[in-house]
């Protein structure tokens, strides 16, 4: 049996915190980890703005929620799922997925938890475990799964490796020169073909 894991920003979603900023007009949202690499430090950064704009978390869902998935991603769920076990291995929180989440039809999704208190403001975030994509695999390994993964960065590498077959996904060019050992696609055709090209059975175009 083969389960398909597929990351969620960057290849069925955009970007949640950039669009987010850009969405909101805030400028100090737009850091990422490649301008404050301490992850704690950032996402303390994030939670401390959000508070100082009054957002809770339903603002910030209505937010998300327009952004919607990429064209054509909600069919590329619906084509994965009809032949495949899908899961989706984020490094989002649930509660920023949940918008994007019914629009995709409500795929599985594992990722982190935020805590939020009875007024809806974010007070703190929890990471499920470290390394959460590969631990992921490895534990869908030891149930005789298959995995067949794609994703589209940095945090998706370890998932890559642990996989039975890893794919980059619309990855930015120093991921792709730096991964030479992933097969880098772009689009949803071409991961089509290629999750075809090496599941054990024959699937359906
Ligand atoms: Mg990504």
């Amino acid at each position: 049996m083969e389960i398909v894991c597929l990351d969620l920003e960057g290849v069925l979603v955009p970007e949640i915190w950039i669009n987010f900023a850009k969405k909101t007009g805030i400028k100090e949202l737009e850091a990422t980890t490649r301008d404050i690499p301490d992850y704690d430090v950032l996402m303390t950064q994030r939670l401390n703005i959000l508070k100082e704009h009054n957002l809770g978390i339903h603002d910030i869902q209505e937010v998300i929620a327009e952004m919607g998935p990429f064209e054509g991603a909600k069919e590329f769920v619906e084509w994965v799922r009809t032949h495949f076990q899908l899961i989706i291995l984020s490094d989002t929180f649930y509660e920023f997925a949940h918008p994007l989440m019914k629009q995709l039809g409500w795929p599985t999704i594992f990722c982190h938890k935020l805590e939020v208190n009875d007024q809806g403001m974010i007070t703190d975030y929890k990471l499920r475990q470290a390394d959460p994509k590969r631990q992921s695999v490895k534990a869908l390994h030891t149930l005789n799964y298959k995995i067949i993964a794609a994703g589209d960065s940095y945090n998706d590498t370890t998932m890559l490796g642990e996989a039975d077959h890893g794919f980059l996904f619309d990855a930015p060019d120093n991921v792709i020169a730096e991964f030479p050992q992933f097969p880098a696609l772009n689009g949803y055709e071409a991961l089509k073909q290629a999750i075809r090209s090496v599941s054990a059975r024959d699937i359906p175009n």
